[in-house]
């Protein structure tokens, strides 16, 4: 599971899962950069651990998605290391309405990003073995929503 570090984004009690169920990795905004750490750690979990299901996990009110809706109307740098987080954000959300369903819209395409930049994950999803789902927490209802990928593809 890739999910947010919001600390109301713990995935252990979200999906009523306890110790040893789940490999979980976790940044700001569940970003997924090409050879990053967590692209790699989510292919140690399909090649080495064998999990038959990678869960997306972004989750309303997300502050580093919110950055950067923020950062595509201002233009402002962020400072450090920071950029990255919007790099692998703004290329999923609609250029003309960044707020419209930014969330939906950066988990759809992350999974589309994991397919595409892992032969790893791909293979596997092909041969039956492995299934990529992206899901949005509800902050205010406690439901996790499954998302079509495809519906948001542009
Ligand atoms: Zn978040």
């Amino acid at each position: 599971m890739l999910g947010c570090s919001d600390s109301r984004a713990s995935v252990e009690l979200l999906l009523d899962q306890g110790f040893g169920d789940v490999f979980v990795i976790r940044n700001a905004g569940h970003v997924l950069s090409p050879g990053g750490s967590a692209l790699a750690s989510l292919e140690y979990a399909v090649a080495e651990l064998g999990v038959q299901a990678v869960l997306l996990l972004g989750h309303e009110s997300c502050g580093a998605v919110a950055a950067t809706v923020a950062h595509l109307r201002s233009g402002g740098e962020l400072p450090g290391s920071m950029p990255i987080l919007v790099e692998r954000t703004e290329g999923h959300l609609d250029p003309a309405a960044p707020e419209d369903r930014a969330v939906e819209r950066h988990v759809a395409g992350t999974v589309r990003d994991l397919l595409a930049a892992s032969e790893i994950v791909a293979e596997a999803v092909g041969a039956g073995r492995l299934v990529v789902a992206g899901g949005v927490y509800g902050l205010h209802d406690g439901i996790v929503r499954l998302i079509d990928a495809e519906a948001f593809e542009s």
